[in-house]
Formats: C-alpha cells, sequence, structure tokens
C-alpha cells in the first residue's frame, strides 16, 4: 500500500487518448515529470511557436511532429482546424500529445481544444505547466506577490480578439498589486498610458521581458512612465511580458539568473 505522502499512481500514455500538456516557458528543465513521461510515450505531438526548441529537444527522435504554429508570412492553422486534428488523430488510436507553452489553461486556448475532444466522446487528460508568469518573474527576480507592495496579482491578456485593448483598467490601476500582461507588447504604449490615466502613479515600476527562462532571456526596466521607450530602444518584439507594480524595484537586488551561462 502506498502511504499516504506518495504521489497517485501514473498511466501511461494510451492509444486513442489526447494529453493537452503545459511544456512551461522555455527552460526544458521546468518541465513537468508528467510531461517529460508523457513526451517519452507519444506517438504524435502537436506544438506550436511557444514551445521553445530546448523543450522540443527533450522529445524522442521516433515522434512524429505536427507544427500548427505560425511561420513566417502564414498564419497559425486555425483553432477549429487544430480541434479537428486533435480528434481525428485520436481515433486513429494513436497516443496524441497536443503540447504548449506555459500553462495550457492560461491563454493557451486549451479549454477551446478540450470543449472539442468532450464532445467528440474523445478521451483525454491535461498536464499544468508553469505558466510564463511564475517562470519568468522568478528567473528575472521579480516576486508577484510580496507582503509589503503586493497582496494581489492579476494576470490579463493586454491583446484581445480584435486587436483592441478594452479592459477594465480602473481595476488594473488599483495600488498594491501586481498585474502581467501576456501578450502586451505591441499594445504597451496604450497599456502604460491607460495604467496612468486611471491613477497609477507614473513612478510605477514597471518590467518587460522577453523569451524568459532561456539562454536568450531580455529584461527591460523602467516605469510606466518610460518603459515603452525603453522596450522600443531595446528592439523588443513579441512574445514578451510585461509586469507592472512596486515588486518590480526589488529585480535589480533580487535578478540570478544568467542567461549567457544558460544551456
Ligand atoms: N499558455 C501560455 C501563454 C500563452 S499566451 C502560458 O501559460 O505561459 C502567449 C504569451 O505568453 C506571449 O505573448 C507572452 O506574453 C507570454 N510568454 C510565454 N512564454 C514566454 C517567455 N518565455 N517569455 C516571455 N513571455 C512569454
Amino acid at each position: 500500500m502506498p502511504d499516504s505522502n506518495s504521489p497517485p499512481e501514473r498511466s501511461p500514455a494510451r492509444p486513442g487518448w489526447v494529453y493537452l500538456v503545459g511544456a512551461g516557458p522555455g527552460d526544458a528543465e521546468l518541465l513537468t515529470v508528467r510531461a517529460l513521461r508523457l513526451l517519452g510515450e507519444a506517438d504524435v505531438l502537436v506544438y506550436d511557436n511557444l514551445v521553445s526548441k530546448e523543450v522540443l529537444a527533450c522529445v524522442p527522435a521516433g515522434v512524429e511532429r505536427i507544427y500548427v504554429g505560425k511561420k513566417a508570412s502564414h498564419h497559425a492553422l486555425p483553432q477549429g482546424d487544430i480541434n479537428q486534428l486533435l480528434v481525428s488523430l485520436a481515433r486513429q488510436g494513436r497516443k496524441v500529445v497536443r503540447l504548449k507553452g506555459g500553462d495550457p489553461y492560461i491563454f493557451g486556448r486549451g479549454g477551446e481544444e478540450v470543449e472539442e475532444l468532450v464532445q467528440a466522446g474523445v478521451s483525454f487528460e491535461v498536464v499544468p505547466g508553469i505558466t510564463a508568469a511564475s517562470g519568468i518573474s522568478a528567473y528575472a527576480g521579480i516576486p508577484l506577490t510580496h507582503r509589503d507592495f503586493a497582496q494581489a496579482c492579476i494576470f490579463v491578456t493586454g491583446h484581445l480578439k480584435d486587436g483592441t485593448v478594452d479592459l477594465d483598467w480602473e481595476m488594473l490601476a488599483r495600488p498594491r498589486q501586481t498585474v502581467v500582461f501576456y501578450m502586451g507588447v505591441t499594445q504597451l504604449p496604450a497599456i502604460c498610458e491607460q495604467l496612468v490615466a486611471h491613477g497609477l502613479p507614473a513612478t510605477t515600476p514597471a518590467a518587460v521581458v522577453r523569451r524568459g527562462t532561456t539562454s536568450a532571456q531580455q529584461v527591460v526596466t523602467s516605469d510606466l512612465g518610460h518603459l515603452a521607450q525603453a522596450v522600443q530602444e531595446a528592439g523588443i518584439v513579441p512574445p514578451a511580458l510585461t509586469i507592472v507594480g512596486e515588486v518590480v524595484g526589488l529585480q535589480e537586488r533580487l535578478a540570478w539568473f544568467k542567461p549567457e551561462q544558460a544551456s
């Protein structure tokens, strides 16, 4: 009998199942044990552009790989087609790993894919991953909460379906909280302006982190009044994460990760 502290027995990957797996933010060592195990057992891998090459290097050579992300000048496979692909691969009796950057249920459309699997009667499991906000804040030296500075933390998307940024700015501009914007780099000037217009001081510390947790990690810290310009000068392009709040002021003292020394 396992004692009460041992983890539950884990079943191996099963034919005809889809495993919706979080790949974490980039560093392959941030994969969960379950994710790594399923990658080793998969028949076919369906992945997109946020999955790092370090993580892909953990996938055995014999596993078929299907890329469904954006290619230069091409669009990603439409979401409906990805959903159908997962259903049809599972119906062929294959062990399908659907690998997504970060956590599949945080701005990852994982919910939409699983709804489709449920509707099609396909068996599935969801394996959580370290989401960009927690992986990147840890590696960049920014604790998302801190008793002296932030009692709450909000994850929000800076990119809406129709390309606008129509958010609850009053709520986002409250003091004593940290706000993390996913997908917000192109809209950064508007985001900073709105936060200040709704009451946050222009001196509020803020950071943008690109390709966090990898050897290519870039961190730009500034304040709300100057962040957009600093990011433009540094040539930061997506994917990058924006963190706003007093906790960013700790970054200089708490940074420990040396991207140039990472493999
Ligand atoms: N499901 C993912 C998020 C998908 S949305 C997760 O849980 O992390 C895509 C956005 O995530 C990017 O635009 C960027 O804002 C952020 N992101 C993901 N990985 C990142 C990384 N390594 N560095 C910086 N931002 C990242």
